[in-house]
């Protein structure tokens, strides 16, 4: 079968094209990890947006199309936690009716097992599911939400098993937290086809009081297991791969790394985020997004042409590269959460 070429991509003012959207489909979530949603602020109290500000499924898929025919290339459902929006196969069906993306969704795993099969069967790709630690304290500590390791295990087995994978599994490391999972996971996943990505601690939004001591250096993880079990790097998939890959020499599979904190990778990122309620961001630690909703719902003003003009007008002014120019002032400036805008 002959591949279909993709539509040029739109260039933003650092000469980066637009690939990658990611689109938040609810910003609500049944876990509480501490680095993201802390209890503290997401409680009880917490005001979630109301369904008349949410994207219908029709709305996101028009946007999605819209986004393909200005060159992106690949599509991740993600949130909050993407599993609890109802009837998101309805969604992942009209989106898989897109010719010749990568459709993918990342989750914390703990619907999976039951929703697996139906994902699969709706046009699903692959899935990235995060479990930052496999010993259950640890995992409760961080969840703060008493779900257990053997829900998420088992959303990963089902996922594998209907042919979701090979699934990268997400792994947070804090300083002082869950460093020991370090080995834990590589041991448990060694092997498998699955690979394990250790995330440096982000201070994405304003809520989860990140501080550089807490941040474990990405060379300091690929030391720690090479230590174990030596690895090689590997060359990148593609242009703006956003972990870096490295290899078991003894043939035993991969892990990768992603650092946002101490390698900045700003300089190929070619990723855009579309929140719940349909703004858009160009960063993932932006301070406001360009709200795209209020043209989607004017029904003088909306058209094919009108929606891919405003995505080239924004995207063609675009000079985020926050990770490069990190300090500890713009680290405490205010910035959107993280479980809003769509990991
Ligand atoms: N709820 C889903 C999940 O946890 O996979 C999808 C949304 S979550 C925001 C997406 C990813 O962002 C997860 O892998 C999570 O671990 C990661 N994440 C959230 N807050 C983070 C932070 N402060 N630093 C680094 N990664 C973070
Ligand atoms: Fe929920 Fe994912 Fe954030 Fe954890 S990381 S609180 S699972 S959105
Ligand atoms: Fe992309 Fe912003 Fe992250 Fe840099 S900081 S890689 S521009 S999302």
């Amino acid at each position: 079968m002959t591949k279909l070429k993709h539509p040029p991509s739109i260039i933003d003012k650092l000469g980066r094209p637009l690939r990658d959207l990611r689109i938040s489909v609810t910003d609500r979530c049944n876990f509480r990890c501490t680095y993201c949603m802390p209890r503290e602020i997401f409680g009880s109290e917490y005001v979630f947006l109301p369904h008349k500000e949410i994207l219908s499924f029709e709305e996101i898929t028009l946007i999605a199309k819209s986004f393909v025919a200005n060159g992106v290339q690949k599509i991740r459902l993600t949130g909050g936690e993407p599993l609890l929006r109802r009837d998101l196969d309805r969604l992942v069906a009209q989106l898989a009716t897109i010719p010749n993306i990568d459709l993918s969704l990342t989750t914390n795993g703990s619907l999976l097992a039951k929703r697996a099969q139906s994902l699969k069967d709706a046009g699903l790709q692959r899935v990235t599911v995060s479990l930052d630690a496999l010993d259950e304290p640890t995992f409760k500590r961080m969840n703060d939400a008493d779900y257990p390791v053997s829900r998420v295990l088992e959303g990963i087995e089902a996922a594998d098993a209907v042919g979701l994978g090979p699934i990268k599994v997400n792994a947070v490391i804090q300083r002082g937290v869950n460093e020991h999972a370090i080995l834990e996971l590589v041991q448990h996943f060694r092997g498998s086809p699955h690979i394990v990505r250790f995330i440096e601690f982000m201070d994405v939004g304003s809520t989860n009081g990140w501080n550089l001591e807490q941040v474990v250096p990405s060379q300091e993880v690929i030391n720690r297991i090479s230590d174990q079990f030596p690895l090689e790097s590997l060359q990148p998939l593609y242009q703006g791969e956003v972990a870096q890959r490295w290899r078991y020499k003894d043939g035993s599979g991969e892990v990768g790394v992603i650092s946002s904190v101490t390698q900045a990778f700003c300089s190929t990122c070619s990723r855009l985020r579309l929140s719940t309620d349909g703004h858009l961001f160009t960063c993932l630690f932006a301070q406001q997004g360009h709200d795209m909703r209020t043209l989607l719902r004017d029904p003088l003003n909306i058209s094919e042409e009108a929606l891919s003009n405003w995505i080239q007008q924004k995207w063609s002014q675009r000079e985020d590269r926050y990770s490069e120019i990190r300090t500890t002032d713009t680290a405490r400036q205010k910035k959107i959460e993280m479980s809003y805008i769509g990991g």
